[in-house]
């Protein structure tokens, strides 16, 4: 288990169930062997950053592993991992949207993906704003919409700022958890939202009590990255 902390694992488990979510064991940058060592013990959720990690390791690894895109995608990469991909969380845009739709009716599926809010201070994280989120989900977004009939919106997903700051984390969570809550309540075409993911290794405790029903843990599972 040299490639696991195993400790960290049982203990983020128990708290996830309690809350009723699911843990994604995020695993960029980490070997096989590593993603191999918690499949063993059952675990199926894994996510990745990018497309070409992500082709490379899926095709080593069992194929009833539910792979998340967590990272900024590409247009022209939706192609490699639409034939595969169980979550894409990072959507940030239309046209992101639509590439992904035209790659999931090519491979005969509907896709599931979570829409990227930027709630963060830092620039340079991605995501949309309110009002690039509404502008899909709101009236104006519904005529293209409704055309999209290979994807399913299933949430929304998030990153706090980078800060020991509790109160600006908490602020953050609570500002997504309230735009989740307005579109859930919507019953939009091709969106079923019952899916927030929010929290990584230092927050997660943070968006579990601030509702988050999906956290992406790496660091805290796989130790750290170079
Ligand atoms: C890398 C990454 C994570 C995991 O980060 P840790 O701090 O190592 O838990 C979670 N979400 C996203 C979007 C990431 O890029």
């Amino acid at each position: 288990m040299t490639h696991i902390h195993l400790d960290n694992y049982t203990r983020i488990s128990e708290e996830t169930n309690a809350a009723k979510a699911t843990l994604v064991a995020v695993s960029k940058t980490k070997p096989v062997e590593a993603i191999r060592a918690l499949y063993d013990l059952g675990h199926r959720d894994f996510g990745e950053n990018y497309v070409q990690e992500l082709v490379d390791k899926q095709a080593q690894l069992p194929a009833d592993i539910r792979w998340h895109f967590i990272g900024h995608l590409q247009s022209n990469k939706v192609k490699y991992i639409a034939p595969f991909v169980h979550l894409i969380h990072g959507i940030d845009s239309l046209k992101l949207l639509k590439e992904v739709n035209k790659q999931a009716e090519k491979n005969n599926r509907v896709m599931d993906v979570l829409l990227q809010v930027h709630i963060a201070k830092e620039e340079t994280k991605f995501g949309l704003n309110e009002d690039e989120l509404e502008n899909i989900l709101g009236e104006k977004g519904r005529s293209d919409l409704i055309t999209l009939r290979h994807i399913c919106i299933r949430g929304l997903m998030g990153m706090a700022s980078f800060t020991s700051n509790e109160h600006v984390v908490t602020d953050e969570f609570k500002m997504l958890k309230k735009m989740y809550d307005k579109y859930a309540t919507l019953q939009l075409p091709n969106c079923q939202f019952r899916t927030l993911s929010m929290g990584m290794s230092g927050d997660y405790q943070l968006a579990l009590a601030n509702s988050s029903n999906l956290i992406r843990i790496g660091s805290l599972l796989f130790g750290n990255r170079q």
